[in-house]
């Protein structure tokens, strides 16, 4: 089965970050300090930006996270990190982008959640934020969330679906009024004179099926790219589960041009891990390349011990810290498949489909380790030194295979 062509879309650029369907998916992710404590804000951009975030988000939603906003931003330029920055807004975006004009030139692209956008006031004041973005000439995302829906088109649908002759399930009603609700505000952004091509709509829900089924209604009712992200996904493996089955489906159906894994970090947690994440579910799928991939077997009983467990380990290991540096030096090196197998069943041959790969051995085969380079037998190791000889050859054949970039003349 192959992945099916994205959508066409207009392409929006975020900065320098170009999203859209000819563009690869982007990986974005949120802080979660309080955007007013600048130094802590800063710290945990850079780090979400070194894992890999090509976006971040922060929250917007006092005076004092609209005057940090600015100085944020200047600190990250002063260190090199140019990743833009999203501001996210609720119910009172409008007041703080028209008190804070260093915070709306600041800012890379707003969210705006068409449900918290003032009740009675909501259009004057969407109007308001969508003029700001003109006068500065920043996209918007219209960031529609189930917790948040707009309640007077929900109740508007639902009374109309109460009165129809066949009603449909309140539930099916709700994802139609978020898909309405995203694409009237693109209508209402773009006759306030926002550019078609200024726009990225967003439907988040917190359940698999309604996610998938909302955006695909989505993808089909506008031509605008779609961020993807499956709202609240929870806690750890749960969490990971739910957006890496959900993203995946509408992924593998060409839905989707930049995703965020909302996960709900371990007290104390690396917020990074959204990051890493997202783009493991980009690269299981084959959609973009950011670390070599260690295959490994999960053993049984013909492997007894924990050394290859600990082997793939260590392999992995190496290979994300040695990533800092081949990022630059060394294109293409995402690319590269290592296997790392426990016993000589399907050693040898997950090994060869590999560029590099190693079988070790199982409980009651010979103490050797044949190791593979791109599908031959190189050599077989033995001994206490079989790890670290094996990175040797690693070393080697990334030296050999993914020859140093060389420097474009200014
Ligand atoms: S490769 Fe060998 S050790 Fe690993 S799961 Fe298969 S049979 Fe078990």
């Amino acid at each position: 089965m192959t992945i099916a062509s994205r959508r066409v879309t207009p392409t929006v650029a975020i900065d320098r970050v170009q999203v859209g369907s000819c563009h690869p998916v982007m990986v974005q992710s949120m802080t979660n300090t309080d955007t007013a404590d600048v130094a802590a804000t800063v710290r945990q951009v850079a780090e979400l930006a070194r894992a890999g975030s090509e976006v971040v988000r922060v929250t917007v939603n006092t005076d004092e996270a609209a005057a940090a906003v600015p100085l944020i931003v200047d600190e990250l330029d002063r260190r090199g990190l140019s990743v833009p920055i999203v501001g996210d807004f609720h119910y009172n975006g409008h007041l703080l982008l028209t008190r804070f004009p260093a915070c709306a030139r600041a800012l890379a692209k707003y969210r705006i959640n068409p449900g918290n956008v003032g009740g009675k006031r909501h259009d004057e004041h969407f109007r308001a934020i969508i003029d700001v973005a003109l006068e500065n000439d920043k996209p918007v995302r219209i960031g529609v969330n189930w917790g948040s829906l707009d309640q007077q088109l929900l109740t508007q649908m639902m009374d109309e679906n109460a009165a129809a002759p066949d009603p449909k399930p309140a539930r099916d009603v709700t994802m139609e009024a978020m898909v309405e609700s995203a694409v009237r505000s693109a209508a209402a952004a773009e006759a306030a004179g926002m550019g078609h091509d200024r726009i990225i709509l967003s439907a988040k829900v917190s359940g698999v099926q309604d996610l998938v089924d909302v955006y695909r209604m989505l993808a089909v009712r506008a031509d605008y790219p779609l961020h993807l992200g499956l709202t609240e996904a929870g806690l750890g493996m749960k969490g990971i589960v739910a957006s890496a089955t959900g993203l995946a489906i509408l992924l593998q159906e060409g839905i989707g041009d930049t995703i965020r894994v909302s996960l709900t970090p371990a007290p104390g947690g690396d917020r990074a891990e959204e990051v890493r994440v997202a783009q493991q579910i980009l690269q299981s799928l084959g959609l973009r390349s950011f670390l070599p991939q260690v295959t490994s077997c999960p053993g049984c009983g013909r492997t007894t011990s924990t050394f290859f467990q600990s082997m793939a380990q260590d392999i992995q290991s190496h290979l994300a810290a040695r990533m800092s540096e081949w990022r630059t030096t060394r294109p293409g090196v995402a690319e590269m498949k290592v296997a790392v197998m426990g016993c000589v069943v399907n050693g040898p041959g997950e090994s060869k489909h590999a560029n590099i790969g190693i079988s070790l051995p199982g409980t009651f085969e010979e103490p050797k380790a044949p190791v593979f380079v791109d599908g031959r037998l190189l050599k077989t190791l033995k001994g206490d030194r079989i790890v670290a000889e094996f990175l040797e050859i690693l070393e080697d054949y990334v030296a050999a295979r993914y020859p140093a970039a060389v420097p474009v003349e200014g």
